[in-house]
């Protein structure tokens, strides 16, 4: 009920001369409906466009953690990732002056949930802050796997040579595991935010890994273990002096989290 109410006054909207009328009249107008709604209308068809994510879950896991540095032993403990034993976390890089990757997963991570929420969607970290340690990669999977995501994002930024540059996505191979059922739907998933975010932030394709900003690996946890469509993006290289300067500038922040939740949406519509 609420949209036939809202519809009508989308209606006035585009058609003031059926507004002031009778039912009869509106009822003669009504073929005006059919049109696409104006953008930025008040109507109830611009409020369902608003919210193109209502009914997805997303996990959105900010690599590394802010603390990690400061406990090696938890962080070193060996986890098992099916296809070898890793460390159960990492401290990540950062850039030559010292801003962290894990400052920086964070901060894109917090602008990511807000434009996913702002879209409907639920979202859920996998860390409450950059102050604390992990948790594990087979945890951050974990995660993934008990809300069901529909689709979880695991954000990074690589730490290279320093003349390389440019950003990939990393998405899952099938191991005989859990993750084997949804191969295909994270290389749809990894397509769909390799061109929105390109097409955001006008970042090149990898310089040095992968084919067109594609990888696929079967070393990490965090995609081996997940049983919900998932992927990884490594934004750029932090040891570019180039990438770097981008990376510290919260609006091209912003750009990379619009980017990234364009893909998201773009894969779950
Ligand atoms: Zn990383």
């Amino acid at each position: 009920m609420r949209f036939l109410a809202a519809s009508t006054l989308a209606l006035c909207g585009l058609a003031a001369a059926a507004c002031g009328g009778t039912a009869n009249s509106e009822r003669v107008a009504a073929p005006v409906t059919a049109q696409p709604p104006v953008a930025g209308s008040p109507g109830a068809a611009a409020q369902v466009r608003e919210k193109p994510l209502e009914g997805k879950t997303i996990v959105v896991d900010p690599g590394h953690n802010g603390g990690n540095a400061r406990n090696p032993k938890a962080i070193n403990r060996q986890v098992n990732v099916l296809t070898q034993w890793k460390a159960c976390d990492t401290t990540g890089t950062s850039t030559n002056d010292g801003y962290s990757e894990a400052a920086f997963t964070w901060d894109v991570s917090q602008r990511l949930v807000k434009i996913l929420k702002s879209r409907g969607a639920t979202v859920k970290l996998t860390r409450k802050d950059n102050a604390g340690v992990g948790p594990c990669i087979t945890e951050r999977a974990a995660i993934g796997n008990k809300t069901r995501a529909d689709a979880a994002i695991s954000v990074h930024g690589d730490g290279s040579a320093p003349a390389n540059h440019g950003f990939h996505v990393i998405m899952p191979k099938k191991i005989n595991g859990p993750v084997d059922p949804v191969v295909g739907d994270s290389r749809e998933l990894g397509l769909k935010v390799r061109d929105a975010f390109k097409k955001e932030t006008g970042l090149p394709y990898s310089t040095y890994i992968g084919a067109k900003a594609l990888s696929f690996r079967s070393d990490l946890g965090g995609l081996n273990l997940s049983t919900v469509p998932k992927i990884f993006i490594e934004c750029g290289n932090m040891r570019n002096a180039a990438e770097a300067a981008k990376f510290q500038n919260p609006a091209f922040r912003q750009r990379i989290a619009q980017g990234l939740a364009d893909g998201l949406q773009n894969y779950l519509k």
